[in-house]
Parts: C-alpha cells; sequence; structure tokens
C-alpha cells in the first residue's frame, strides 16, 4: 500500500572520505522511478550530504529533540533540520530505545513535534528476541504503535518501520513470512484503533538484515511497503539494488 519507500540508515558510520564516496556512488546508480529513497547520514555530515546529493533522494536525520531548540546541549531540533533540507527524522529506533534508553513517551513526544513542524517521521517498533520467544512480539509492537497513535496529530507524514531487534545487525533476517505476519498484523491494528484509510495508506517497511540478496523474497509480501536498511545502506550499489527490488 502506497508507494515504495527505502530508507538508509547509515547510523553513526562514515568519514568525509567514505560519505563523498557513497553520494557519489548514490548519484550514478539508476533507481526505479516509483520509489521514495531517503537516506539518514549522522548529523555531522547532514548538511554536506543533502547539498551534493541528487534531488532523487530525500535526507533524514537519525534523531532529533523534542521540542523548540535552546540550551539543550548536544542536541538538534526539528526547526534546524527543516532549515538545512531535512525532509524526515527516524524516531523510535531500537538502538535509541535499548542503547541510550528512550522511552515511549519521550518518542512519541518528539514524533508529535516533529510532525506538528512539517518532519515526516520515520516511526520505529520491533520485539526483542526474548520478548518474540515469549510469544509477546504483537503485544509489544502494539503498544509501541499505540504510544505513537496516542500522540500524533495525523498519520500523513508517517512511515512505521518494524525492526525486529534480533534481527538488526545480527545478520539474521526475518524470513518473509516472518515479517509479513508482523506487518499484517500492525495494519490490523491500524485497521481497528486508527482508521481503514490510515491503514491501506501508511506505508510499513521492514528492517533488520535485509540485503541485496534477501530484499526481493521479502518485497513480494503483501504488507512489506519498503525497507529500512543499515549495514547494506553503506554500499551504493547494494542499496541500488534494494531500492530496485520494488513489486
Ligand atoms: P541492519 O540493516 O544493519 O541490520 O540495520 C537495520 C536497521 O537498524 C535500520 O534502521
Amino acid at each position: 500500500s502506497g508507494k515504495f519507500f527505502v530508507g538508509g540508515n547509515w547510523k553513526c558510520n562514515g568519514t568525509n572520505e567514505s560519505i563523498t564516496k557513497l553520494v557519489s556512488d548514490l548519484n550514478s546508480s539508476t533507481l526505479e522511478s516509483d520509489v521514495d529513497v531517503v537516506v539518514a547520514p549522522p548529523f555531522v555530515y547532514l548538511d554536506q550530504v543533502k547539498a551534493s546529493l541528487t534531488d532523487r533522494i530525500e535526507v533524514s536525520a537519525q534523531n532529533s529533540w523534542i521540542g523548540k531548540g535552546g540550551a539543550f546541549t548536544g542536541e538538534i531540533s526539528v526547526e534546524q533540520l527543516k532549515d538545512i533540507g531535512c525532509k524526515w527524522v527516524i524516531l523510535g529506533h531500537s538502538e535509541r530505545r535499548h542503547i541510550i534508553g528512550e522511552d515511549d513517551q519521550f518518542i512519541g513526544k518528539k514524533a508529535a513535534y516533529a510532525l506538528n513542524e512539517g518532519l515526516g517521521v520515520i516511526a520505529c517498533i520491533g520485539e526483542l528476541l526474548e520478548e518474540r520467544e515469549a510469544g509477546k512480539t504483537f503485544d509489544v509492537c502494539f503498544q509501541q504503535l499505540k504510544a505513537f497513535a496516542d500522540v500524533v496529530p495525523s498519520w500523513d507524514n508517517i512511515v512505521i518501520a518494524y525492526e525486529p531487534v534480533w534481527a538488526i545487525g545480527t545478520g539474521k533476517v526475518a524470513t518473509p513470512q516472518q515479517a509479513q505476519e508482523v506487518h499484517e498484523a500492525v495494519r490490523d491494528w491500524l485497521k481497528k484503533n486508527v482508521s481503514e484509510e490510515v491503514a491501506s495508506k501508511t506505508r510499513i517497511i521492514y528492517g533488520g538484515s535485509v540485503n541485496g540478496g534477501n530484499c526481493a523474497d521479502l518485497a513480494k509480501e503483501e504488507d512489506i511497503d519498503g525497507f529500512l536498511v543499515g549495514g547494506a545502506s553503506l554500499k551504493g550499489p547494494e542499496f541500488a539494488t534494494i531500492i530496485n527490488s520494488v513489486t
């Protein structure tokens, strides 16, 4: 449902040299036209990537402050992101939930603020391995989803990224069936708790060890509307393969 959406989350990777090369590879790659493409560089490179990258690809931040800027040492405001032409922000990523310690309420506040200011939000959800093994996958995902649903002003500018934590950076990709099962449940949750229209229009993308070899099978699943790619998005040609896996 909706246009295929592929995001590259570069996380805390890259140097001036490697990022210049990656941008140049992306600028020269041939990308399917019917796909929204976004890359999220580390903050220090965001402005230069925005300025040197083809307009075909939008840029995203990997985080944003919960409110207006000011005396918040180390933070980056939504207004500053908009000022450099950044259109998106990734919020609720598992690394920020589980390593940095951000909770549902804090993430929800950030999402509401960013959306109210006109940024698009890539809203991440996903269960830990022990939660999956305890049969709690849907409960965890629905609770994280509800934290967004409770506060967001509208769903027009939100993409949901389902990223099972056990699949992130591990090389252990979810099977197409495992991913589809959760995506379908998320869509069903939106239908029951938000609206039929939002359920059918909202893109639900998968993240966790997506690469050039496994993307095509995942992309065939009915409720997988794209990908959020970590490691493989640092390689221009492989990221292009993933973008072009649109069905
Ligand atoms: P990997 O693709 O490296 O597993 O990372 C996925 C991810 O966390 C994207 O946000």
